[in-house]
């Protein structure tokens, strides 16, 4: 992450988003800041709920604009987004920026072949003829690991593995060349060897087009494997930020150690036993007093005064490294000593 004196390419600046129900307000977002380089990737994590996804519908102008109320800045390449016009954004879309979800079969039309989807895309942005756009679609094919991409281009997306479907809807969203890639837990429902290839070949394109990528997900070892700077997020906000060894390493905040801990992980000591966070995710429409994770903190009753349910915390950055926590650096090395905290190491 840059400091604030710097343009990143991406820009969010206290973002809040906020939705009306008939229940109240859900403050889903509420006061988000971070940056991210082209050519890097800036991991997000944090359980359901927690606000990454809506982050990223938000900055790709996909949430309701008539529910939704949204403050702060987002900034593309220097261009706000939150006051961009829906014609403006729907041209940034699949040029710019594109998506990749979780469930590809969602994502992709039944009704249209592989080839159709992924050269519509490339047409509507770059006014290729239909020629073009199916040699496009057979080249992206071919780029994600397709087999027989000029064969394959006419199936139709039941004719594909899980995998495949993934593989083409990364196609699908490259096929512009985007600087911005955001990846919505997009190996959530792969088994861990296709997970392991997406991934690779994520990197690789990475490598290969200088693309900016936000990945969301719940998984610290996925975080472990591809982000270079990590954001933890709990009830909205965020709680700690750094780089992926600052954090993994040295984690700052109860909640990121506690997802540690209780996630497994193939080179962990298996002396150590998992221990799950207790209690569940707050809610947005009416969140703890204080800090937002007290209900569910080992070290809350250790603060003097009672602090960590009446004073929300704040988060305090410096040089990208922060955490929002009433802990002092001294109580955090004498308790978190007690926490295994080499899982992801
Ligand atoms: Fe736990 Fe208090 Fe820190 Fe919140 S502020 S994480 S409740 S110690």
């Amino acid at each position: 992450m840059t400091s604030t004196d710097q343009q990143a390419f991406l820009s969010v600046r206290d973002l809040k988003v906020h939705f009306s129900t008939e229940d109240g307000i859900v403050k889903a977002v509420d006061g988000l800041t971070f940056d991210l380089e082209k050519g890097k990737t800036l991991g997000i994590v944090g359980e359901s709920g927690s606000g990454k996804s809506v982050t990223n519908l938000t900055i790709l102008g996909l949430h309701d604009r008539h529910r939704t109320a949204i403050d702060g800045e987002i900034l593309l390449d220097g261009k706000e987004l939150i006051t961009a016009r829906e014609s403006e954004l729907e041209k940034l879309r699949g040029n710019k920026m594109a998506m990749i979800f979780q469930d590809a079969l969602a994502s992709l039309s039944p009704y249209h072949t592989i080839g159709k989807q992924i050269g519509e895309t490339y047409r509507k942005h770059t006014g290729a003829s239909k020629q073009e756009a199916r040699a496009r679609a057979i080249e992206m094919l071919k780029r994600v690991g397709i087999p027989q991409p000029d064969m394959r281009v006419d199936d139709y997306p039941h004719q594909f593995s899980g995998g495949m479907r993934q593989r083409a809807m990364i196609a699908m969203a490259l096929v512009c060349d985007p600087e911005l890639l955001i990846a919505d837990e997009p190996t959530t429902a792969l088994d861990v060897t296709v997970q392991a290839q997406i991934m690779d070949l994520l990197k690789d394109l990475q490598q290969e087009f200088g693309t900016a990528i936000v990945f969301i997900t719940h998984d610290l070892g996925v975080i472990a494997d591809i982000a270079d700077d990590v954001l933890v997020m709990y009830g909205g906000r965020c709680v700690e930020r750094g780089t992926k060894q600052e954090v993994l390493r040295t984690p700052r905040h109860p909640y990121t150690l506690g997802l540690m801990n209780s996630m497994p992980t193939l080179d962990g000591p298996v002396d150590v036993p998992l221990s799950p966070i207790p209690g569940s995710p707050p809610s947005l429409l009416n969140p703890p007093s204080g800090c937002r994770f007290h209900p569910r903190c080992s070290f809350a009753e250790k603060v003097a005064g009672g602090l960590c349910s009446t004073e929300q915390p704040a988060l305090e950055v410096v040089g990208g490294r922060g955490s929002a926590c009433h802990l002092t650096p001294e109580q955090r090395q004498e308790f978190f000593a007690d926490f295994a905290v080499s899982r992801h190491n």
